[in-house]
Formats: C-alpha cells, structure tokens, sequence
C-alpha cells in the first residue's frame, strides 16, 4: 500500500517511508491510498472474535501487502495485552475504557504498535539504531516512552519541560531506564518542541544518526486506533444492543487523530451511524461546523489537558477523507463543546448519581452523548484515561479520594532518571552528537 499526502505535494511514500518520516516533505500528513472495506461475513461474526483476532484482521486491510502475516500478527497480538471493554454507565450510554495499557490511555494503543512496526523495519533492512525524539507536555512521553521499552534496535529521547508535567507523568518516563532517556529541559512545551524540529532540520546531526519522530500524526500510530472501535461493535452486539438501536460512537477529541481513526473504521464498513466530536473549550471544530470556515488560534488550558489545542493537526485528514465538503462533514459528525466548569459538573454528577468515575476528557464524551442521543440510537463514548492519572483534579472535584491503580503505584515507586538539558540547541545537538 502506498501513502499520500493530504498536501498532494509530495511523492507517494511506502509503509517504511510514511513511518520513519511521519510528516510527508510538503508538510501534509500521510494518508493510506485506499480504505479497504471488511467482508460482511466479517462483521456478521465479530461477536463471537476476540479483540486480537478482530484487531488482526483490521490490520492485515491496512499493513497487510507490506508486512509477512505472521509478523503482523505478533505486533498486533503484543500491542494489544490488555482490554478495552464496554461498561454501561446508563441505560443506552456506555463507555470505552481505552485505559487498561501501561500508562492508562489510549495511547498505548498506537504508541505500541509503532515501536514494534518501527523495530520489524530496522531489522528487515539490517538498518542501525534509530533514535526517537519525542517532545511531550505530559501524556505522549509516558505512552511513546512505555511503548518503545525494550524494544531492539530504537533509542528513545523524550524532551520535557522541567516542572511543567505532573509527579506521576514525570515517574511514567523518567523511572523507566534502558533504552529510555529523559531529558529535563530547563523551559517550556514550546522549546522542547523546537528542539526537535531543529533537531530534524540539522544535517549534520541526520547524516550522523538516524532520527525519527514518534508524533501522534504517524500512520502506524494512528491507524491501529480504528482496531478498538471494532471491538467495542462486537461487544455491543454481543450484548443484543444491535437489534433495534443504531450505534453512535462520541470522542473526546483535541488532535482529532482518535476520531479520524474512528471515521476510517466507518469506512472499512463498521456499521457507526454518526459520529460526535466533543471538544472542551479549545472548539476550533465545533466553530467549524456551525460556521464552515476553520480558524486556528492558541490554545486555552483547561482540565482536560490532552484536548488543549488549537490547531488540530488531523483535520487535514479529515477534510481529505470528506473532499473537503462542510456539507458531508456535518451529515455525519456533530460537535460539542463544554467549559471547565461543564466539565465539572459532569464528572461529578455522573459519579454521584451513576457511581461511575469519569476522567475530565471522557466526561465532555460522556455530555455530549448524553445531551445529543436521538430516539433510536445507543451511544459509546470514548473513556480516554484513567480518572487517576488527574487525581487532584478529580479528588478536588468530587471531594472524595480517587485510588490509584497498582500499575501507576509502580511508577511512583521507581527512581528518577533524567539529564538536564538546557533549551539551546547547539547543546542539545552536542549531547547527540557525542551518543
Ligand atoms: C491525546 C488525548 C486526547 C485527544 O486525542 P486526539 O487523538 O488528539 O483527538 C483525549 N484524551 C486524552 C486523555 C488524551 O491523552
């Protein structure tokens, strides 16, 4: 399968290309050249497959003309070593836990994925090290760093902001050792992503080591996100829910990579009547759809962090998958936004009078759904993290202790590892340059 460019300014890429870049050189993103639908016998059985199984053969539409089935099947079956299960929070809502993974959300999912297609590449090619740069403002180093552990073949650098990331975001990257190393940087977000990109940019540090990026954008991140949408189907039909309701899937969405997955498996022929996108007070798509111009500004912080953007950078995706057509856009998705307070609200109403502990992402999911639902249509929405990778939040919210799971107790008792880098980039290039 070959990758274009939703820039349509660069030549078609293979899987390896599309993944060692990330970004196509016209500064599109890359997008599958075709969208295979699944047969119906496929989906007329999937209830009775497991998550791995399913995950498999979704896969093998996309990766399957470039990697040997048996392989990818090992990569798909050692991502996925945990569940995503559908749990009913009320009659007709339910919610996607995609926060059983090492770091307890959905990014695992991806980040796993790409560490071991990433790693099948460099052995394919008797290629040496890669080196991943990741630049995160919490939540990415700790999937991307957790995703690459062990992984033969690839050293990862996460960048972070020196007392920018919460304790245990910090403990989930710089506990880890091995083939991990952190770097503290002594700034903000903003120059541990501009380290990057230099890093990227400067030829004499690529011609001396291979450098790749693990951002949220890469094809072998982003795809095998349509794997649980498939899963969670099979589990709502095996529920009976199927018989006389039309399933409607609600994402908390700030990079819009999650949902586009989710619109990709609507394409492969999972039966989605719509969609819902729900946004906090970052509504650069929400204003989309009612007004049909996109308007890109800065972000706003809001306590559900991971959605703070202002630009989304899928939206590329999703215009090239609509034709650039507001009109098909709104036909199948809708928006919603909510601000803090909203947020909230919610979280604490639903643990209240549902017993049930959202996260501030999985709550805007869980309102928009809830407000949006039609006569006729059950909904899932996507529980993006665990409420306790956010515990002071939570806890200040619904005044009572949120318990961390034993996997996070294990981060908090590991040692921090990390280097202290300052924001320059000739010493941060000196320090690679001597790895
Ligand atoms: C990254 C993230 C999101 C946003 O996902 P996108 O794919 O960027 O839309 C939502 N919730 C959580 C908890 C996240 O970490």
């Amino acid at each position: 399968m070959k990758y274009y460019s939703t820039n349509k300014n660069a030549p078609l890429a293979s899987l390896q290309e599309a993944v060692v870049k990330g970004l196509a050189p016209d500064r599109g993103l890359y997008m599958p050249e075709r969208i295979q639908a699944l047969p119906q016998a496929f989906f007329d059985t999937i209830e009775q497959r497991s998550f791995q199984e399913i995950a498999f053969e979704v896969a093998k539409a996309f990766f399957g003309e470039d990697i040997e089935t048996e392989t990818l099947k090992q990569i798909v079956y050692e991502t996925l070593s945990f569940d995503t299960p559908i749990v009913k929070v009320r009659e007709d809502i339910y919610s996607l836990e995609l926060f059983h993974g090492p770091t307890l959300a959905f990014k695992d999912v991806g980040a796993r994925f790409m560490a071991r297609l990433l790693a099948y590449f460099i052995r394919k090619q008797g290629q040496s090290q890669v080196n991943v740069l990741v630049a995160t403002s919490g939540d990415t180093g700790s999937a991307v760093a957790n995703g690459f552990l062990g992984v033969d073949g690839i050293r990862v650098y996460v960048l972070y902001p020196k007392g920018l990331v919460s304790d245990i975001q910090e403990k989930q990257f710089t506990t880890l050792g091995q083939n991990i190393t952190a770097l503290e940087v002594d700034g903000t977000f903003d120059d541990c992503q501009a380290l990057v990109k230099s890093a990227f940019m400067d030829q004499e540090l690529n011609a001396r080591m291979n450098l790749s990026s693990a951002n949220s954008i890469n094809v072998a991140r982003f795809l095998p996100q349509a794997f649980y949408y498939f899963h969670a189907y099979a589990q709502w039909k095996r529920l009976g829910l199927n018989q006389d309701k039309e399933l409607v899937f609600c994402v908390p969405s700030g990079n819009f990579g999650n949902i586009t997955a989710g619109f990709f498996a609507q394409r492969m022929g999972l039966p989605v009547k719509r969609f819902i996108a729900a946004n906090n007070s970052n509504d650069v798509f929400y204003q989309y759809l009612q007004s049909g111009e996109y308007q890109a500004r800065p972000s706003v912080a809001t306590i559900a962090n991971a959605m703070d953007v202002g630009d989304p950078s899928n939206f590329a995706r999703v215009l090239d998958l609509y034709q650039h057509s507001h009109e098909s856009i709104c036909r199948n998705i809708s928006a919603a936004r909510y601000n803090d307070q909203e947020i909230a609200a919610t979280l604490k109403e639903v643990y209240q009078n549902e017993g049930y502990l959202l996260d501030p992402h999985g709550a805007c999911g869980y309102r928009a759904l809830s407000e949006q639902l039609q006569e006729g249509e059950c909904g899932i929405f996507l529980e993006t993290a665990h409420p306790a990778k956010f515990k002071q939040t939570v806890e200040n919210i619904i005044s009572d202790q949120v318990t961390i799971p034993a996997k996070l107790q294990a981060f908090m008792q590991g040692e921090k590892q990390s280097l202290p880098m300052s924001k320059d980039f000739e010493a941060f290039k000196s320090f690679l340059m001597k790895q």
